[in-house]
């Protein structure tokens, strides 16, 4: 008999066993029956063949309609061509030299085709497909094998492994099966209205009746939510269990001093974030939240209060930012905002002050050097920095904080690596511009506690965004740049976007500083645009020059790219928020956190080739001021495209939550988890973040409860097993990545 951990080959033999290896991964019976069916086609219901997809890999069911053989002119052998149908659109197959197929193509059989869907002189076909025929004669339901069911499955297939051969494994395993216990426990089942799991295993794959399979369905994506949540609630558990030091603020300290000085005061929001956050660090136990509120909804403010509250108790912080630009703007903005508290131990600073830290990659040897003395002995009560913070050589005295800035671009290893830097478990606060929908922040962030802020700070301006078809409507863009000439004789200033630095240069969207899931959806997106064969991209190099000689003639402008040294690029940020330049003509660098309120429109020149949150992300960038913000998207899509209805709902809303959502549903499901989906989360199958939502509150309830009454899973033995076995691969993987 098999278990889910016995290798294949002892039942479906050598050869097979090597193919389901080398094709699909597959080498277990827990694989094979995890590769669950796509769809499943009924008997005698035939496939909508309209709906077939030039380049897709299919399994049809479907009815011979004729079939003739054809010599080829000139040349040596024949071709068979049969015609298949729904009963409405036909489909053609064709053979070359295998003449003997006409013998078993005849008219009126029914069976399932599989090949990859062709266009050939306007038609669609498949060229030497795979089929099986349904066994003739009049008592078709008794014949024994593969057509014994009623539902055919159709599993994701390859060319050398059609449907019905992994159908075929399929149910030999199944039948040579035992029986195994179930995980789940029977009251929960019986609560669910769940069955067992093999009954679930035996109605996902040969399913008795429509309904039954799509409770098997419902049953085995639950486990994979509970096992997720399981996973994560003891994360939680076992996080929070850690003690550490309490980093409340004193009364008369640094952080009453900064109050009074504050240029404004905390929104509604903010202190209700902030009371989270000091209850937290007067715990003895560290902290783990996650602050998420839109581009500019003042996020920072808020974590630089945590900061100063922890320096207050004797300890130190450190704020991790994607990028050099933004590592710099926060010191900037922190030094500005604290004054002398800046200035703690120096001549003239304040004695309840402290001192601030700046250390990234582009410093010299000898400044980093310096620094991480300063770091070391807990003269600086405050870093921020880069990934240069990670490095092995940096020490802290006292690290008490540690606020990841837009997590999105850091994984949990990131986290982790400095989180070791402590002497006891250190409170972290992570930040993310990108709002999240509930359950994805269930199953990504599911061992973070989470804070929201759902407004913006008053005195920000609503921003309105167009989109503008360079194509269709060419005087719309030259409107654009006339509109730009305006805002800046306002004395206000512009930034206009392009998607590369130089022409003809891919490896550009690397240097954005993308990660590879966006990177790869920025390709997906350019493959998918028509308009990338015939027009270029445009590019920061070029339009800077084009738009000094145009469009945005006589003004200051000056350009901002990745590739820039990184002198360069502080130098040019700072004079843009000085104000001493009117556009700036810039890749993504701009995307997080960059603060010039002075800024009231952003012209995204191929707006099409970002990502609807990237857009989001870069339109916060102005309005942030007294003037109203205006952002268009220029694009070269077609009116009809995907991508221009994309563009639209970016234009048609502001809510960061509603287009996130709408970014993720966009994506493929290892998009969406990204960085976060190796390790555990690897072994989600059939559960989609954004389309359970219900399964997956669900599930975090069983799993809370069951944790709540049992944290050490005593009672539990087969979820015990099982958990181990994630949080073995996790740590794989954590290890793997270091
Ligand atoms: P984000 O959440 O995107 O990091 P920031 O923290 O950069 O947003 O804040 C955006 C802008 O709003 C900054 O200029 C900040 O100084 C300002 N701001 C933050 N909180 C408030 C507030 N309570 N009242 C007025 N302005 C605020
Ligand atoms: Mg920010």
């Amino acid at each position: 008999m098999a278990a889910l951990d016995s290798r294949l080959v002892s039942i479906v033999g050598d050869k097979t066993a090597k193919v389901l290896a080398e094709q699909l991964e597959l080498e277990t019976v827990g694989d094979l029956l995890r590769h669950y069916p796509r769809r499943y086609v009924v008997r005698g219901e035939l496939t909508d063949i309209q709906s077939l997809v030039e380049g897709e890999e299919v399994t049809i069911f479907a009815k011979v309609e004729s079939t003739k053989v054809r010599r080829i002119p000139g040349r040596k052998g024949a071709i068979v061509e049969t015609v298949v149908t729904d009963g409405r659109a036909k489909l053609i197959l064709t053979f070359f030299n295998q003449a003997w197929r006409e013998k078993d193509l005849r008219e009126g059989r029914q069976g399932l085709f599989a090949g990859k869907v062709g266009i050939f002189k306007g038609k669609r076909q498949l060229s030497h497909p795979d089929y099986l025929l349904i066994p003739e004669g009049d008592d078709v339901d008794s014949a024994i094998g593969d057509f014994a069911g009623k539902f055919l499955p159709v599993y994701p297939a390859t060319a050398k492994l059609p449907s019905w051969k992994i159908a075929q494994c399929v149910r030999l395993t199944l039948a040579a099966l035992e029986n195994l216990p179930d995980y789940v426990p029977k009251e929960f089942l019986d609560e669910l209205g769940y069955p067992e799991f093999v009954t679930a295993l035996h109605e996902v794959h040969e399913p008795t009746s429509a309904e039954a399979a799509d409770l098997a369905k419902q049953r085995l994506t639950f486990d994979e939510a509970l096992l997720m949540q399981l996973f994560l609630a003891l994360r939680r558990i076992e996080l929070r269990s850690a003690t550490t030091k309490q980093r409340a603020p004193r009364e008369d300290g640094l952080l009453k001093a900064f109050d009074s000085r504050m240029p404004f005061e905390l929104t509604a929001g903010q202190k209700q974030v902030w009371q989270e956050i000091v209850m937290d660090l007067s715990g003895n136990h560290p902290m783990y939240r996650l602050l998420q509120g839109d581009v500019g909804s003042g996020k920072t403010i808020v974590a630089l209060r945590a900061m100063l509250a922890v320096v207050d108790s004797g300890g130190q912080a450190a704020l991790l930012a994607p990028t050099e630009v933004l590592a710099q703007q926060h010191f900037h903005n922190f030094r500005r905002l604290l004054g002398d508290l800046a200035e703690g131990g120096m001549l003239g600073g304040n004695m309840l002050g402290t001192q601030i830290g700046l250390l990234t990659g582009s410093m010299s040897q000898a400044d980093k050097r310096s620094m991480q003395s300063a770091i070391a002995s807990g003269e600086i009560g405050i870093v921020v920095g880069t990934h240069a913070l990670l490095s092995e050589s940096v020490e802290f005295s006292d690290l008490g904080l540690v606020v990841v800035d837009e997590q999105h671009r850091f994984g949990v290893e990131q986290r982790d690596a400095l989180r070791s830097k402590a002497k006891q478990p250190p409170h972290v606060l992570v930040m993310t511009a990108t709002p999240i929908p509930r359950t994805v922040a269930m199953t990504i962030f599911g061992d973070l506690d989470v804070s929201t802020l759902r407004e913006l700070p008053l005195g920000r301006s609503p921003i309105t965004t167009h989109v503008v078809s360079a194509i269709s409507k060419p005087q719309h863009l030259q409107r654009a740049w006339g509109r730009a000439l305006e805002e800046i004789k306002q004395g206000h200033q512009v930034y206009v976007v392009a998607p590369r630095i130089s022409a003809n240069d891919d490896s550009d969207l690397q240097r954005f500083g993308l990660t590879a899931d966006e990177l790869a959806l920025a390709r997906k997106l350019s493959d998918d645009t028509e308009s990338s064969v015939s027009l270029p991209m445009n590019s920061v190099e070029e339009l800077y020059p084009q738009l000094q000689d145009g469009g945005l003639k006589g003004v200051r402008i000056a350009m901002l790219h990745g590739r820039l040294k990184s002198e360069e690029k502080e130098a040019v940020m700072n004079r843009f928020a000085k104000g001493e330049i009117d556009a700036l003509v810039t890749t993504t660098v701009i995307e997080v956190g960059v603060d010039v309120p002075n800024a009231s429109m952003m012209i995204i020149m191929d707006a099409d080739r970002f990502g609807v949150s990237q857009l989001h992300q870069l339109r916060g960038r102005v309005g942030r001021g007294t003037t109203p913000g205006l952002c268009l998207l220029v694009t070269n899509a077609d009116e009809q495209s995907d991508a221009m209805q994309r563009l639209q709902a970016v234009a048609s809303t502001t809510d960061g939550f509603e287009l996130s959502r709408l970014d993720l549903e966009q994506r493929r499901e290892g998009d969406v988890l990204g960085a976060a989906q190796s390790g555990a989360r690897s072994h989600l199958r059939l559960l989609r973040v954004i389309r359970d939502e219900d399964l997956i509150v669900k599930a975090r309830e069983v799993a809370e409860r069951i944790t709540s009454v049992d944290p050490a899973l005593s009672k539990f033995a087969q979820l015990q097993i099982e958990i181990d076995k994630l949080r073995q691969e996790e740590r794989a993987s954590y290890l793997e990545k270091r």
